[in-house]
Parts: C-alpha cells; structure tokens; sequence
C-alpha cells in the first residue's frame, strides 16, 4: 500500500525548516508521495492577518521541483473559509487508497488535544512529528506517550535535522530588508521579490 503524508500549515511563506521536515519524514517513513496542504486560515490565526492564498500556494509549487515526491493541493484554499484537519483528512482518505500521515512538527502536536475534535484526530489518523527548535523532546515524549496511552494513537516520531526558523521571524526580517536568504530556497526569494511581499 502506498503511504502518503499530509503536511498541513500556513507556509507564509514555506522555508527551510518546513522543507527540511518534510524530506526527513519522507526519508525516514518511505513515503510516496507527500502533499504541502496550505490552509486558508488555521483555526487558531483567525484574526491575524495572513498572505493571500494565491501567493503561499505559488511559493509552495516553486519548491515541489526539489523533490519528486513533494506535491501541493489547494482543498483548504478553494473553500475559502477556516478547515479544521479533521474534516479534511477525512476528505483524503476518500480519494486516496493509501495510508496516509499528518505531519507536523511538536510545537503543533503538543497542542493537538485541543484542536477541534483533537481526541478523535488522534484516533482516527496517523501522525508523522519532527522536533521544532525550542520545544523540549522529552516534553514531546510526555506527550506522544499520554497519547498512546489515552487514545492508542499512531505516532512516529522522527529524528529530524533541527532548522531554527519560524515563518513569523522571517516575515519580520523580511518587512526591515534583513538578509534571511539561508532559511528560504532560491525560487521562494524570487517569488516575494518579483511580488514585492512581505514589505
Ligand atoms: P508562523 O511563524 O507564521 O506561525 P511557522 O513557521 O510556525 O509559521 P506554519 O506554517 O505555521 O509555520 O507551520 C506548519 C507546520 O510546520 C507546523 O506543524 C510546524 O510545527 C512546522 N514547522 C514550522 N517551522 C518548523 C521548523 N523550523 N522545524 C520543524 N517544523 C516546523
């Protein structure tokens, strides 16, 4: 059976550390194939103001060349209102006959439970998770093995190579023309510039 990954964010915009989590989890869970899933909003960013869908969509396609297995779908962009994953994945898991995995890095799996229908995510799917600089992995340990415990949830936790960057910082550097080129790929760089994003 083939096994697909789910990786879902804001990607605004997609950088080093998003890409570096997403090749470590298709290395290291001989993945297939595995599908950027930008949202139109998250759950808990309502109200912050986020880049047009359009633009994080056509930063993230830049990137897909780097990888054959990397793919982006626009499901959450197109209903343009908030998704929650829970609905989605199981959108997915009508047009794929694969297992699938959601993605993500701990800072987002720690906080899981409180997701909409969180418990039942955590049931129902599987979970790919990658450690975030700054989150302590035996903090991340706690959890997986609460979850396990609590839920017979699926975990795998990977041992990625730590990228420390958040989208967040980078739109920071980016607005007072500080040089992040190192943490964003060449076609992304290119893509803000040419669109005059972030100023
Ligand atoms: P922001 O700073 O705008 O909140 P972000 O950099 O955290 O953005 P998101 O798009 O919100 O990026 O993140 C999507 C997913 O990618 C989350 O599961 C998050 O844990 C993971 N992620 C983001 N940055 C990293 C990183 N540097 N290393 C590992 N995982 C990351």
């Amino acid at each position: 059976m083939n096994k697909i990954g789910i990786y879902g964010g804001t990607f605004d915009p997609i950088h080093k550390g998003h890409l570096g989590l997403a090749k470590d989890a298709a290395d290291e869970c001989n993945l297939d194939k595995l599908i950027f899933l930008p949202a139109y909003v998250q759950p808990f960013k309502v109200g912050k103001s986020v880049t047009n869908g359009a633009h994080r969509y056509n930063m993230i396609k830049s990137i897909l060349k780097i990888d054959d297995r990397f793919e982006v779908s626009n499901f959450e962009l197109e209903k343009g209102e908030i998704s929650y994953s829970y609905d989605t994945l199981l959108e997915f898991k009508k047009l794929y006959d694969a297992k699938m995995f959601f993605i993500m890095g701990d800072d987002s799996f720690i906080q899981l439970e409180k997701w909409f229908k969180g418990k039942e995510l955590l049931k129902k799917f599987s979970f790919i998770i990658g450690n975030r600089p700054g989150i302590n992995i035996e903090k991340t340990m706690e959890y997986l093995n609460d979850y396990r415990e609590k839920y017979d949830a699926d975990i795998t936790l990977i041992n990625n190579k730590l990228v420390d960057v958040s989208a967040t910082e980078l739109r920071k550097a980016l607005k007072t023309g500080k040089d992040v080129d190192k943490f964003l790929p060449d076609s992304v760089i290119e893509y803000i510039n040419e669109n005059k994003l972030y100023k």
